[in-house]
């Protein structure tokens, strides 16, 4: 059983439900079925394995459970929050055959917050006698190689470009879905490993390259993720025309310059970073928020839960719509004129696939539009890293190694997956890190 949605929460930035209490969270723990290959942990893709800390909790070693979590998952908070539990391991429980699945995020929350609030001892500091690793950008993928690499007593610098660790869910997830004190729990735990980050740090140019090579970095393993947000050539140059990635950004610094209160707000595009856009601007007391897809509501992108707390917070949804003209007045957008569409070929999702219906056209007053289409690489990546394979969206090119064309240099998360989850990119760190760790050993270092 989950704790129920807070409205209430939401619109003062709060996280969104309560956490298990401990009565609830044994009482959780005991439905579990104790499988045996618990199907659970398989589909974790981080190896989290809850199959084990939920008998932990289960047998009262609250402790334990805790201890399991970081030991196989630097960013096992920040996890308990995010993840979309619903297509990977609570997908999986066997309880989902006879009623509802185990609550396995909740627990994991449970057992973290107990960890943290009842002493569990600090991560020990890595020797740092083994080789010097550079490590690109502090984002999930990033920190749970650090973590890995630093553990086996590897030198590890992460050099990231903002002033804060945590990649994008530090970046932009609201605070009402992700808490600040969850993040910062899990960036500790890899900083008392002995991992060195260095912020405002961006590898931007040839001669960084040069320069790590010079400091003796051995190897180098880019987790810069996707920072380049996608646009709609329609709304360029507007001033109330905003990337998901500047709104949601700006929120969480404190830093959005443009009132959003009582304001007619458009988010476009369907996925989950356009509903985090949409529930955030109605947060900031927007008196109403379209969520503007070519996607009908039962084919968005988005997750459930996230689907639900749209609902929840009178997200208006124009599905099957594209926007295909604005009004503007004085350098703003003013109105956005869309009709409706349907799909050529069933199934088929890509915008090229969508076609005008006739005769429905509309028009939508608007005083903000925000843009949450896609993203893609850095455009300066492939040129930091002379010769380096790039593919579509710009992502790198990376073989089931995480071994990039370049001896040396691997990659791993959103840079190479071209956008999935946080623990998708946990995973990615954990496993470059075994290929790294076999790299540096090989050569001796
Ligand atoms: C709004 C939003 C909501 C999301 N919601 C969820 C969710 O609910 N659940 C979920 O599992 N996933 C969610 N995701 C996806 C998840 O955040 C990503 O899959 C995950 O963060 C990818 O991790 P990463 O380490 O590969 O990259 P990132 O998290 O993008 O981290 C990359 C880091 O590299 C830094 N960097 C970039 N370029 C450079 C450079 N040149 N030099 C130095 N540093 C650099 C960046 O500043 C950043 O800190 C969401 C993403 C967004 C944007
Ligand atoms: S890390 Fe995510 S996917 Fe893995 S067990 Fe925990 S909640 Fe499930």
């Amino acid at each position: 059983m989950k704790n129920p949605i807070l409205k209430e929460n939401i619109e003062r930035f709060e996280s969104m439900r309560h956490p298990l209490s401990l009565q609830a969270g044994i009482k959780e723990a005991n439905r579990c079925l104790l499988c045996y290959d618990a199907p659970c942990s398989k589909a974790c893709p981080a190896g989290t394995d809850p199959g084990k800390f939920i008998r932990q909790i289960k047998f009262l070693n609250f402790k334990g459970a805790a201890r399991t979590i970081r030991n196989n998952n630097v960013l096992g908070s920040v996890c308990a929050l995010i993840c979309p539990v619903e297509k990977l391991c609570e997908e999986q429980c066997s309880a989902l055959a006879l009623e509802d699945p185990i609550n396995i995020g909740g627990l994991q929350r449970f057992a973290t917050e107990y960890g943290k609030h009842n002493n569990l001892e600090k991560n020990q500091p890595g020797k740092r006698t083994k080789a010097k690793v550079a490590i690109i950008g502090a984002g999930p993928a990033g920190l749970s190689c650090a973590a890995e690499l630093a553990k086996r007593d590897y030198q590890i610098t992460v050099f990231e470009k903002e002033q804060k660790a945590g990649g994008m869910p530090a970046i932009t997830i609201p605070e009402f879905r992700l808490n600040q004190d969850a993040l910062n729990y899990d960036i500790q735990n890899v900083m008392d490993l002995g991992v060195e980050i260095q912020f405002g740090a961006s590898i931007s140019c040839k001669e960084h390259i040069e320069k790590l090579k010079n400091d003796g970095f051995e190897a180098i393993f880019i987790a810069s993720g996707l920072t380049k947000a996608l646009k709609l050539p329609l709304l360029n140059n507007y001033q109330n025309a905003l990337s998901y990635i500047q709104f949601l950004s700006e929120v969480k610094n404190g830093q959005l310059n443009i009132d959003v209160e009582n304001k007619t707000v458009a988010v476009i595009g369907g996925g989950s970073v356009a509903v985090d856009s949409a529930n955030t601007a109605k947060a900031l007391g927007a008196k109403k928020v379209y969520l503007i897809s070519l996607e009908s509501l039962s084919e968005l992108p988005a997750d459930d839960e996230e689907v639900r707390l749209a609902q929840i917070m009178n997200i208006v949804f124009k599905s099957s719509t594209q926007i295909t003209g604005i009004e503007n007045a004085n350098n703003e957008i003013i109105a956005l004129a869309g009709q409706e569409v349907e799909w050529e070929t069933p199934g088929n999702y890509s915008p090229s696939n969508a076609v005008l219906v006739n005769h429905t056209q509309f028009k939508i007053p608007v005083d903000i539009v925000v843009t949450a289409i896609g993203t893609a690489v850095a455009d300066e990546l492939p040129k930091v890293f002379e010769g380096l394979q790039t593919g579509a969206k710009n992502c790198v090119v990376a073989n089931n190694q995480f071994q990039t064309n370049i001896p040396g240099v691997y990659a791993g998360g959103d840079v190479v997956n071209g956008g999935a989850t946080a623990v998708e990119a946990v995973s990615h760190g954990k496993e470059a890190a075994d290929e790294i760790d076999r790299f540096c050993s090989i050569s001796g270092k």
